[in-house]
């Protein structure tokens, strides 16, 4: 073969090795020509799905019926439709441009101040609370608020759910003053009756049939419980408008105590129930007749839920900052799931409790106001069957003066 020839051959196999490779690298840039378009329409299908899901949200959001806020550095960076509506704006521009803290009552700012900034941490919840705010026009109103802390735009923000419940309240405020208003204009005629059914009962205007006196007692004990009921409802009702002055005085445990047995003894005699006083120590501050209230009412639930033959058990212990009175009874108890509940206006463990005890649900609503007003609290504990016992804590001081000073 000559030079030529040779030549010719080796430049035949270059140009064969040549297309072999374009073949194979046209089949490679294919591949990846694929590999991208099917990355590429992945990406796009996740973000149709992300702007979806986004737009699902943020119609959610601008419809929903409950007013949403978006708070961040105390600015509203967002808000719904129901939120412009909620604070008389004109549009959900005017809004952002009121400073926040505008829109809230001048008493509540600093607890929802902080709140807020306590909420910052994106995922942090925090329980529900209510507040007093301020529409545009001036108005106030009563709302609920739930609050989390979210990110919004990148930056830590919270997210705060408000809801009106200034018609609710309103509803609360004239129930309580229908019930005042009631109470004062029923008690004077009732007080009437029960004075004359008094003068009936004592055979005072002649004597009466057996049947007839049948009648008067039953009267007598009806109106009683009726004047019973309507006292209780015009204390709750007192209480609950701050109207009940506290004459504060240092007192010992045991006067009071002593005072509470000494009106009870006479209904635990003739419940057939002892009752006993066990250790006693301890000197509250305290308003005297209201504290002997508490306990006169613990010790007449007490006795009322005993049988007869029972014991109920009074005593006051003290720690040296606190004193705490216990009344314990070997009555039916109190089902766990009511121990809370039973502190609550017209509570009552059972529906017949009322009728068949006499009592009105409303004794435990006082205690607790009139204890919590003393700075101390009150609690029950309980086995069913076996017994409960009533727990009052007040804070403890050292000096006592006689009651009659
Ligand atoms: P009431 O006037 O009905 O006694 P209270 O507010 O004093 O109202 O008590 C509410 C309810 O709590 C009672 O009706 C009763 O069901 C329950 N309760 C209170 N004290 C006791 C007790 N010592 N033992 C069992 N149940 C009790």
């Amino acid at each position: 073969m000559d030079a030529a020839a040779a030549e010719l051959q080796e430049l035949r196999a270059l140009n064969a090795e040549l297309e072999r490779r374009v073949i194979e690298r046209t089949a490679q840039t294919e591949v990846a020509v694929s590999n991208l378009h099917a990355q590429m329409s992945q990406r796009a299908q996740a973000e149709i799905a992300l702007r979806e899901s986004e737009e699902r949200y943020r119609r959610l959001v601008e419809l929903s019926p409950e007013s949403i806020v978006v708070v961040a550095d105390d600015e509203i960076v967002y808000v719904n439709a129901a939120g412009v509506r909620l604070f008389g704006a004109a549009s959900a521009a005017e809004l952002r441009a009121t400073p926040l803290i505008e829109l809230v009552q001048a008493e509540d700012r600093p607890r929802i101040a902080e709140g807020l900034r306590g909420l910052l941490d994106a995922g942090a919840v925090a329980p529900q609370a209510e507040a007093r705010l301020l529409r545009l026009d001036g108005r106030t109103l009563d709302a609920e608020i739930s609050a989390a802390g979210v990110t919004f735009d990148g930056r830590p923000a919270v997210q705060v759910l408000i809801r009106d419940v200034s018609e609710r309240r309103a509803v609360e405020r004239m129930k309580d003053e229908l019930l005042a208003v009631l109470g004062h204009e029923l008690r004077t005629p009732l007080t009437s009756i029960r004075g004359s059914l008094g003068l009936l009962d004592g055979g005072v205007l002649g004597p009466l049939s057996p049947r007839g006196q049948r009648m008067i007692t039953i009267a007598v004990s009806n109106t009683d419980r009726l004047i019973r009921l309507l006292n209780d409802v015009l204390d709750v009702e007192r209480m609950q408008a701050g109207r009940l002055l506290l004459e504060l005085r240092p007192h010992t445990a045991a006067e009071l105590i002593e005072l509470a047995v000494a009106e009870m003894r006479g209904l635990a005699e003739r419940s057939g129930v002892q009752l006993i006083v066990g250790e006693v120590d301890g000197v509250v501050e305290a308003d005297a007749d209201r504290i002997v209230q508490v306990l006169t009412n613990l010790l007449s639930n007490a006795i009322k839920f005993s049988g007869a033959g029972a014991e109920v058990r009074l005593s006051a212990t003290t720690d040296g900052s606190n004193v705490r009175f216990s009344v314990a009874d070997q009555g039916r108890g109190i089902p766990a799931d009511k121990l809370e509940f039973i502190f609550e206006r017209f509570h009552q463990v059972d529906a017949s409790d009322a009728r068949i005890k006499g009592g009105t649900g409303l004794g435990l609503t006082i205690c607790k106001s009139i204890v919590e007003q003393h700075g101390g609290r009150v609690w029950a504990e309980s086995k069913l069957g076996l017994g409960s016992t009533f727990y009052v804590e007040l804070r403890s001081v050292t000096a006592a003066v006689p009651l009659a000073a």
